[in-house]
């Protein structure tokens, strides 16, 4: 009987640990990029990180990742916290100011709360915290916003992959970079053509993500320039993006323009400093979430992602 007793709880626990998150997609609580992953303690009293951070500034609008019932808004341990019951799951968020009362039923998307300075290491000036629990056990939080993607029908990812063998083939068949685009942009560096912007299979994750940016691959070390005349609007170091660099190029064929570089060994420029086009950057290399030397080319169209080979000649 005992034996019965404890298969049975064993097959629980099992499938517990299984089981789907409860909450199919969610939205990302803060814009910003994620600095520190999920790494939970192999016993439950150790050493980890029981969720991930995303970097932001101070008095940035912190929204619930899904919708679900403010259950806690307060301090605990001198930092304020904010914890939305989505159901079976609950997300906690902290350093956070509420701005809803505790018992208040939110959204997805719906601000929640204030970002505050003290979550460390941070590489901007505030990051969030930013858990999910099941029951008493932690889960990575990113399940939720990555849920879309991993459950894409096996239908929709053969029509993506066929989309995409479709685009190889027409570019192949023209120059390295594709047919021509406006031209407003001038390639940033020398490189083999690699992912193209639009959904792919991500290659760290195996996932199904969107892909915002093209890769040009070539040496480390490879010189990058700047696409076209420019002021640096940010020069920093991200876990995911390595060594990261925005252009602005203000307002080209009416719309706001930026470039964004990924992944570089290092830049020579610093925000604020204004750059001609064809000026030398920094060079290529393979920091942040990269499997090898490349650069990650995005480009910005009134803040928006927009394919690069549109823009470049
Ligand atoms: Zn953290
Ligand atoms: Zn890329």
């Amino acid at each position: 009987m005992r034996r019965v007793v404890w298969t049975v709880l064993c097959v629980l626990v099992l499938v517990g640990a299984v089981a789907p998150p409860a909450v199919a997609s969610g939205l990302w609580p803060l814009a910003g990029p994620v600095v520190r992953g999920y790494d939970p303690p192999e016993v439950r009293w150790g050493a980890g990180h029981r969720g991930v951070d995303l970097a932001g500034e101070p008095g940035d609008a912190v929204v619930a990742p899904a919708s679900g019932v403010v259950s806690f808004a307060g301090e605990v341990a001198g930092r304020p916290v904010v914890v939305v019951d989505h159901g079976t799951e609950r997300t906690t968020l902290e350093p956070v100011v509420a701005v809803v009362p505790i018992g208040a039923r939110v959204a997805a998307g719906e601000a929640v709360g204030r970002l505050e300075p003290g979550h460390q290491p941070c590489p901007t000036a505030a990051c969030l915290h930013w858990g999910l629990r099941h029951g008493e056990a932690y889960r990575d939080p990113l399940s939720l916003v990555t849920a879309t993607y991993r459950l894409l029908p096996e239908a929709a990812a053969a029509q993506v992959r066929e989309r995409a063998a479709a685009r190889e083939a027409a570019l192949a068949a023209s120059s390295p970079l594709g047919p021509a685009g406006n031209g407003r942009l001038t390639p940033p560096t020398v490189g083999r053509l690699g992912s193209r912007f639009g959904m792919r299979l991500h290659p760290i994750f195996n996932e199904w993500r969107m892909h915002n940016g093209i890769d040009l691959s070539a040496a480390c070390g490879t010189p990058l320039y700047a696409a076209a005349d420019a002021v640096v609007s940010h020069m920093g170091y991200d876990s995911s993006g390595g060594w990261r660099l925005v252009l602005s190029h203000g307002s080209v064929d009416g719309v706001n323009l930026q470039t964004v570089y990924l992944h570089a060994e290092g830049y020579r420029v610093r925000a604020g400093d204004r750059l001609a086009r064809g000026q030398l950057v920094g060079t290529m290399g393979s920091t942040g979430w990269s499997t090898g030397c490349h650069l990650h080319f995005g480009v910005k169209a009134d803040g928006r992602h927009v394919d690069p080979l549109g823009w470049l000649s």
